[in-house]
């Protein structure tokens, strides 16, 4: 059975209307950012048996030890990532479910998102085609690597935590641009926004947060 994307009971608009209400609450400022996580169907993006959850703000188990993140986390991230101007290349290093690639996807012109485990990457590409996001390009493969030959990019925004930030993820950071990452060992990471200017790389401490770890290869 497909879960309909428009949504009934506990997926209705009112439901989606409180989560957004909460991430208000909470401190999220962009309406640019609440207003496409009102307009993503967070229940496409799990599992069946958890779509009536699916607008609590929390993160869920998606399957292969993985999760879809907090939509608070989510809303966070993006409106770190849009501060600075509306980027116009973003690359996404954790596909995951697709969930924030969904939401990147409404808000700027062009997502490049990289998920290693194919089961999720093959989901999260049905998903894409159900929505209709014509301007999200996915891959299958190790994202410490980044991508390329499509940067560099405006803004990166990686959803699984690595030691150390991975060096191409520096090198194919555009000037002026913007990433923002977990860094850190499990149970001591914190979000990071790095920015990359005409003299260099800045760093910023952001939060502590807790994210799946990035597995190289
Ligand atoms: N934004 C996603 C978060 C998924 S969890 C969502 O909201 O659904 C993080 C994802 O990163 C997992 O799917 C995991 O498989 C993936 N991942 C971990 N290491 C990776 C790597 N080196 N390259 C690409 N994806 C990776």
């Amino acid at each position: 059975m497909n879960v309909p994307l428009r949504g009934i009971g506990m997926t209705s608009q009112r439901t989606r209307e409180r989560l957004i209400q909460r991430l208000r609450d909470e401190g999220v400022r962009d309406q640019r950012v609440l207003d496409a996580i009102r307009e993503t169907p967070r229940h496409i993006f799990v599992d069946e048996a958890l779509a009536s959850r699916a607008y609590e703000d929390t993160a869920l188990p998606i399957g292969y030890g993985q999760t879809i993140s907090q939509p608070f986390i989510v809303a966070v991230m993006t409106q770190t990532l849009l501060a600075g101007g509306v980027p116009r290349n973003v690359l996404e290093i954790g596909t995951g479910s697709g969930y924030q690639t969904a939401v990147l996807s409404r808000l700027v012109p062009l997502v490049h998102s990289i998920e290693r485990l194919a089961p999720l990457f093959q989901l999260a590409h049905k998903r894409m085609r159900q929505l209709n996001c014509r301007n999200v390009r996915l891959r299958l493969g190790d994202g410490s690597q980044g991508w390329l030959e499509h940067g560099p990019y405006d803004a990166i925004l990686v959803t699984a935590a690595p030691p150390e930030i991975p060096e191409p993820l520096l090198q194919q950071l555009a000037v002026g641009g913007r990433m923002v990452v977990p860094v850190g060992e499990q149970g001591a990471q914190e979000l990071q926004l790095i920015q990359r200017t005409e003299q260099g790389i800045t760093r910023e401490r952001l939060e502590y947060v807790s994210f799946v770890p990035l597995v190289r290869g």
